[in-house]
């Protein structure tokens, strides 16, 4: 199947029209007319090769909503015709105590991701994975989910990876009605994690550095914003939060972040910041505070979160864009300016 796509070139390259070859669906496939795909901080980070060198020409993406177009003869989930999504993952061995429990994140032989991923021979689009700045993609259906059909299509491919990632953590880490929950960062993943703590009826705090965003967070439903370059605001909240979900996207301060957390509070990490973070354990000993990192979240957890979602109504705030904006794109979301997600509307290859 040949498809539109864009990519980039090299890690110093702007993206540009590309197009390639899909495989063709096999009897356990899902083949998707893609109509939507955002663009993840994560994308920037790989087609940049700031994790470590990347494959190119790089397709990216992992935010994607589509319809389906045809089923294998094996296929039991889907029909034709039905709006689905497919996130961060494409396959994974399946046969591992993690994938067993639904935890094919955690993998123990390596999940296959959406894109630049040579790890499965199943998946590979001429040598590696290719993702969702494309116009198709053929999917395992054990790795395609259901979307809600009441929630508008282009602003539910956020919730595939920006969504997942934070509703994960915060399930994970058992936080309920009445504690108090901090997003540290308010991008693509903060402004989700914003959603999501609040649905499950917690006080919300945003802590930012940008006093810009400072009106949205109440409308996304946090009851406070505290600028994090307002030490007397910092010094306000020390030992606050039960909680505090960091979705920063560069090296900062922990430290910051630690001292606003309640004694046995917890600092889960989901922002995935290419050089390696200063961790002070004294304030982790002394006020026996933890630690959690998290990844995504597998694919029962992410057809929950997509169910949840359809319950409380709750999408992402979205800036829909044609595919020849993504290099602005990603320019502005290196300047933090987006609001809150931008999603390419995929007929524009
Ligand atoms: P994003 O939209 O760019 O949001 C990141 C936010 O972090 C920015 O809006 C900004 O918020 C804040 N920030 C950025 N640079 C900063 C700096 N130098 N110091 C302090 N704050 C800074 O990115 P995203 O798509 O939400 O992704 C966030 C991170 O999570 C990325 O590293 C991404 O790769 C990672 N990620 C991890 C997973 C996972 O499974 N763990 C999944 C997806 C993405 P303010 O303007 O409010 O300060
Ligand atoms: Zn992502
Ligand atoms: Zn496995």
């Amino acid at each position: 199947m040949e498809v539109k796509a864009y990519a980039n070139h090299a890690a110093d390259k702007p993206f540009e029209p590309y197009s390639f070859t899909r495989r063709e669906p096999g009897p356990e496939d899902v083949a998707i007319d893609i109509k939507y795909c955002g663009i993840c901080h994560s994308d920037i980070h790989t087609a940049r090769s700031e994790w470590g060198p990347a494959f190119y020409p790089c397709v990216p993406g992992h935010e994607i909503v589509g319809v389906v177009k045809s089923v294998g003869s094996d296929v039991t989930k889907f029909s034709v015709g039905d709006t689905v999504g497919v996130g961060c993952m494409v396959d994974s061995c399946r046969t591992c105590p993690s994938c067993q429990q639904g935890l094919e994140q955690y993998c123990d032989n390596g999940f296959t991701s959406t894109y630049n991923n040579t790890f499965n021979n199943k998946v590979k689009d001429d040598g590696y994975t290719k993702g969702g700045y494309s116009t198709h993609i053929v999917v395992d259906e054990r790795f395609v989910l259901r979307v809600p059909e009441n929630l508008e299509l282009q602003a539910v491919a956020p919730l595939l990876c920006a969504g997942i990632t934070t509703y994960s953590p915060l399930k994970h880490a058992g936080v309920k009605k009445g504690d108090r929950v901090a997003i540290l960062g308010l991008g693509g993943l903060g402004h989700m994690g914003v959603k999501l703590a609040a649905s499950f009826g917690a006080e919300v705090t945003v802590l930012s550095r940008s006093p810009g965003k400072r009106e949205d967070a109440e409308r996304l439903g946090a009851s406070n914003f505290l600028l994090t370059t307002d030490d007397d605001e910092v010094a306000k909240h020390s030992e606050y939060f039960d909680f505090i979900l960091d979705t920063v996207s560069a090296p900062h301060d922990l430290a910051q972040a630690m001292g606003m957390i309640k004694r046995e509070g917890k600092l889960l990490m989901v922002g995935a910041s290419d050089k390696p973070l200063d961790l002070n354990v004294f304030p982790l000993i002394f006020k026996r505070r933890s630690v959690m990192g998290s990844l995504i979240g597998g694919i029962p957890e992410t057809q929950e979160m997509l169910d949840h979602c359809g319950k409380h109504g709750i999408v992402s705030d979205i800036e829909l864009i044609k595919a020849d904006y993504i290099n602005e794109a990603y320019e502005r979301v290196l300047k933090s300016d987006v609001k809150y997600r931008f999603v390419i509307d995929c007929a524009s290859f």
